[in-house]
């Protein structure tokens, strides 16, 4: 009876999952697509305790409480956090799959080598393997993501990298194979498996930096989805196999989406060590970007009839969205009509533009995707650029030497008039300078982009 209730339970779960994600497109249902998850979530834990084999409920509690004295603390980060915030969950998932995987062989070696049979130790062998090495590649790429200081930030590389990465996961595919046809005469192999497993997570994480990160996050999602699966076959858990499944296969969806948008391939991503620091080229004489008071920018979008803004990683920094709101406001009532530019990698995540501004209830139907706003750019009279660079850079459409050669930009260049707002001349997350605050109908205005806005709201507020 308790089964069938279980069998029940999971099958409900299993299409809250699917639903979640479903809504989850949507910015009008993604809310209900989180409540259908967490739903989904609490059916799958509680229905799963009610299984018979659970006798013990004293280390069940204490990781309970573990859990929510973690995750309590996780769930505030700042959205500027969330890749890192995400990344960490990651590893813990890959880590609870490694554990379970490494128990689990332990447990049945102990109980008499016939319970090891060939489909349990592929099984085992591949969550061990996936498990470890998403646990420390997640972990590396959290502090990375956090800038954590002794971690270096910048792709690192040296000769017969990738080489030597394969090579390292060749081996501990091979020994896991050697361990699969005897578990019990190679038994010492199976620690050494999970060294290299976590070794190659590091080594798989170390060439990758800048603007990659972010697409490497959705990646290791997949490989802790696919860690869930295995695991999913070693405990006999058929809920744990279907959403693993829809993890590792939304984080890929995900990751080729994020390809796709900055138009590089999965290789180049894994293998390209993308977002190294341009050396500044030899000869090349300093130049200096124009700037424009704040009175003036005023005036100038007081005359303006269409202006269009868009947002980037330092609009999200700087919590600017509420005073982006105020100045739309007001530039509406003066008859401006103002539209939002949005990139599909602007910021640190998808989607991460669209949530901040409808934090600060700007209409939805003002925010525009790149591909339809970009033939309108040169009648904008006025762009007003917040905080974003790299999606703004025309280096990607001109310089077949740049490292973002070939990502589709928002064409801010071809407005009439733009006003770049950002605190210095330094380069976005790709690490490269940006031509379209040297062009000749560029104005920077420096600052912390609330305050700057705050200011130009002052200032329309004078006329
Ligand atoms: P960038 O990281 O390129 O640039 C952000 C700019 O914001 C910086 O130049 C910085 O300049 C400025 N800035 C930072 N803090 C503030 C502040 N408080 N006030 C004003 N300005 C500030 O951001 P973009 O959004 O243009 O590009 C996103 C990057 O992330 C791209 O390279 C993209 O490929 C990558 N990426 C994004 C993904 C996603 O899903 N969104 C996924 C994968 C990659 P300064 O320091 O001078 O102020």
């Amino acid at each position: 009876m308790i089964t069938t209730v279980v069998q029940f339970a999971y099958i409900i779960a299993t299409g809250l999952f699917v639903f979640s994600l479903h809504w989850m497109k949507d910015p009008k249902t993604a809310r209900r697509g989180v409540f259908a998850g967490v739903t989904a979530m609490a059916v799958a834990i509680l229905s799963t305790m009610l299984e018979p084999g659970i006798v013990n409920w004293e280390w069940i509690a204490v990781a309970i409480a573990f859990g929510f004295i973690v995750g309590i603390p996780l769930s505030l980060v700042p959205l500027t956090a969330v890749p890192q915030r995400t990344a960490l969950s990651h590893s813990f998932g890959g880590l609870a799959a490694g554990l379970v995987g490494t128990a689990k062989y332990y447990l049945w070696l102990n109980e008499g080598p016939e319970n090891l049979s060939s489909f349990r130790m592929i099984a085992i062998i591949a969550e061990i393997i996936l498990g470890f090495l998403t646990f420390t590649g997640s972990l590396l790429a959290a502090g990375k993501l956090q800038e954590i200081k002794w971690i270096p930030q910048r792709p690192v590389t040296y000769r017969f990298q990738n080489f030597i990465n394969i090579g390292l996961l060749a081996v501990a595919v091979i020994l896991g194979i050697l361990l699969i046809i005897n578990p019990v005469e190679y038994e010492f192999l199976f620690p050494v498996i999970i060294f290299l497993a976590a070794l190659f997570g590091v080594l798989l994480i170390i060439p990758i930096g800048g603007a990659d990160m972010p697409t490497v996050i959705s990646l290791l999602n997949s490989y802790a989805g696919l860690s869930a699966v295995a695991m999913g076959f070693v405990l006999d858990n058929k809920l744990l196999v279907t959403a693993g499944a829809l993890d590792g296969s939304s984080g890929l969806i995900l990751s080729i989406i994020m390809c796709r948008a900055m138009n590089r391939s999965f290789t180049n991503v894994l293998f390209g060590a993308f977002g190294q620091v341009q050396k500044a080229k030899a000869g090349v004489e300093q130049r200096s970007a124009k700037t424009e008071t704040f009175e003036g920018a005023a005036q100038i979008l007081e005359q303006a009839n269409k202006v269009v803004i868009v947002p980037g990683y330092g609009m999200a920094v700087a919590q600017a969205q509420y005073r982006i709101r105020e100045l739309y406001d007001l530039l509406t009532k003066l008859g401006v009509d103002v539209k939002f530019a949005i990139h599909p990698v602007a910021g640190r995540m998808p989607g991460h533009m669209n949530v901040l501004l409808a934090e600060a209830k700007i209409p939805y139907e003002q925010l525009v995707e790149m591909d339809d706003i970009n033939p309108d750019m040169p009648q904008v009279d006025v762009v007003i650029v917040v905080g974003a660079n790299d999606v703004v850079n025309p280096a990607a459409r001109t310089d077949k030497g740049s490292p973002i050669y070939g990502m589709p930009i928002i064409d801010a260049d071809k407005a009439k008039m733009c006003f770049a707002i950002k605190r210095s001349m330094n380069p976005g997350f790709a690490g490269i300078e940006n031509e379209l605050y040297y062009s000749d109908h560029t104005f920077m205005l420096f600052g912390d982009a609330k305050d700057v806005i705050g200011k130009l709201v002052a200032e329309l507020k004078n006329l």
